[in-house]
């Protein structure tokens, strides 16, 4: 039995009417995590595990970290995350409801995630949140799901960050023979890393990260969400922070989902006519994120306004 669930494939009524194409939704939000994550990190920690590892160890106060210690506690793995200081509250809260021991080191992630190397004995796991192959081989079973069901999407829409979803992605589209399947992967402005590395034509590291998508804010994508970009048919597209938080207003009033702005980016592509043009059976992947809350929306949505 794998860590993660089947998710659900729906088709989205209310979105498939507005932009006037058919809009599946894979809802990865619903992964007892909150997030996708679960199913890259699961395979991870699962593999680990048989090979003898006997404690987690992940610098991800996010998503990644919430998988990993979902992953540990169900394995009966020990789990340390080592998050910054300037990790909320809330996302602390979470790690320690999962049972990991949360360690509050520096003052950035690049801080905690040196901390978290030196805590790594023989025996320990190091899970990252995006780069690593056995991470991109558990995304991919979302794929497989949706091949499954009997439904070939003419683009599948996701977000990036570090580019892990988009490998397990295109991973698995491979993997069913949707070689011809493209993949529009949506940042925000202040998260460009895959956008800036398509255009540079190598992976470059972004000066600053500047937006309310926090789980997207990797300076720096994966050097095969680039190699991905150059050889699957990939277009990369960027939403403000303002069209991201719209799109988790209107996802939570269409479906009564609540989801991260993270999340809400790929959503927000749905509204943009130009890049949607070109496909009429269009697949969302509703990536998720736990560490959203509807008074912090709305509070962004004050400022963005
Ligand atoms: C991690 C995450 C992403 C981005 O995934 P990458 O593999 O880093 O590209 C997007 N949305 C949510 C909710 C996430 O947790």
């Amino acid at each position: 039995m794998p860590l993660h669930i089947h998710t659900p494939l729906i088709e989205s009524r209310p979105l498939s009417l507005s932009t006037g194409r058919t809009v599946w939704l894979k809802l990865e939000a619903l992964q007892p995590s909150g997030s996708f994550k679960l199913r890259g990190v699961g395979h991870a920690c699962e593999v680990h595990h048989a090979r003898g590892a006997r404690h987690f160890v992940s610098s991800s106060g996010g998503n990644a970290g919430l998988a990993v210690a979902y992953a540990g506690r169900k394995l009966g793995v020990p789990v340390t995350v080592v998050v910054p200081e300037t990790t909320p509250e809330r996302a602390r809260e979470l790690l320690r409801l999962e049972d990991a021991t949360v360690v509050v080191q520096g003052s950035s992630w690049q801080e905690a995630n040196q901390h978290a190397q030196t805590l790594l004995g023989a025996d320990d796991a190091f899970i990252h949140p995006f780069d690593d192959p056995l991470l991109w081989t558990g995304h991919a079973s979302m794929i497989d799901e949706v091949a499954e069901a009997g439904f070939k999407p003419d683009a599948v829409l996701l977000s990036v960050g570090g580019g892990g979803l988009l490998c397990g992605v295109i991973e698995g589209l491979q993997r069913n023979g949707w070689h011809d399947v493209p993949v529009l992967a949506v940042e925000t402005d202040g998260a460009a890393s895959l956008h800036g590395a398509i255009a540079a034509g190598h992976t470059v590291e972004l000066s600053r990260i500047a937006t309310v998508a926090t789980s997207l804010g990797a300076k720096r994508v994966a050097e095969q969400a680039l190699k991905y970009s150059q050889s699957h048919p990939v277009h990369s597209h960027l939403v403000s922070d303002r069209e991201a938080l719209m799109a988790c207003e209107r996802l939570l009033r269409d479906h009564r989902l609540l989801v991260e702005p993270a999340c809400g980016a790929a959503l927000a592509l749905l509204e943009h006519p130009e890049a949607m043009a070109a496909w009429n059976h269009v697949l969302v992947i509703v990536c998720g994120g736990a560490t959203a809350t509807l008074e912090q929306i709305h509070a962004w949505l004050e400022q963005a306004r």
